[in-house]
């Protein structure tokens, strides 16, 4: 079994050059229980979910739960539990610092600047995100190229330093456009968000993330409020702080 210590270059380069669902097989085959799926259960995650189960059946999945999702996700990943027969790993904000942040700031403290909504952010997505890195050596995300103006050079596999070491990222459909992703969860009748269906492009928390309009960025829908302001970002730190790109 490989290391994530000392990652050859080729390495990634010939990761780059595969197949989803070979670099999934790979991420089996060569990290076993090292590996995982890290989904919030956007079509691309489902997808890959439906791959791994054909050619890396027992590749874990994870999922940061942010006590803030949808009903619809939740749902959906009972579903997709059910469907898969997986027992999906969910790592969720730490209780002491949840209720710190709750008490100083209130729960809809996103609202109020940019700031506080990227620490609530990290205190729900990327401290609880942090910990499962820690727990791969191989972490496969759902980003795609299309996603944003930021994600458009999105590689399909990368190293990212943490402090406790390098991790191999994969983005296996990250070539795949919104229409390509559609067409094989309908081909293989892969579970889905029903959020899509009221406008949804980017599924993340209930309140932050909002159905787009035709023409938008697919992440127009996140923290809607900050659309007019200089301070725009629509990353929430999991791939920025969280994990390069
Ligand atoms: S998306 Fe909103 S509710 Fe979810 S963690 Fe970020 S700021 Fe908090």
């Amino acid at each position: 079994m490989e290391t994530a210590t000392a990652i050859d270059p080729k390495l990634i380069d010939e990761l780059n050059a595969m197949e989803p669902e070979a670099l999934l097989a790979w991420a089996y085959a060569s990290h076993g229980g090292r590996a995982g799926i890290i989904s919030s259960f956007q079509d691309t995650g489902c997808a890959m979910i439906d791959m791994a189960h054909r050619v890396a059946r027992g590749l874990r999945v994870l999922t940061i739960d942010t006590l803030r999702l949808h009903p619809e996700t939740y749902a959906l990943i009972d579903e997709i539990e059910a469907r898969y027969e997986i027992k999906i790993e969910r790592y969720t904000p730490d209780p002491g610092s949840l209720k710190k942040m709750i008490n100083q700031h209130g729960t809809y403290l996103f609202f109020d600047s940019k700031p506080k909504q990227e620490h609530c952010c990290q205190v729900r997505k990327v401290e609880p995100n942090l910990r499962a890195l820690r727990t791969v050596d191989v972490w496969i995300t759902g980003l795609r190229r299309d996603h944003s103006g930021s994600r458009n050079d999105t590689p399909k596999a990368s190293v990212v330093q943490q402090e406790w070491g390098p991790v191999i990222k994969l983005a296996p459909l990250a070539e795949w456009d919104t229409g390509r992703v559609q067409a094989y969860n309908e081909a293989n009748n892969v579970p889905h968000n029903p959020l899509y269906a009221q406008g949804y492009t980017s599924i993340g928390c209930v309140v932050c993330s909002t159905p787009t309009l035709p023409g938008e960025d697919k992440r127009a829908g996140r923290w809607r409020w900050f659309n007019s302001t200089a301070d725009n970002d629509k990353e929430c730190g999991i791939h920025t702080e969280g994990g390069g790109i």
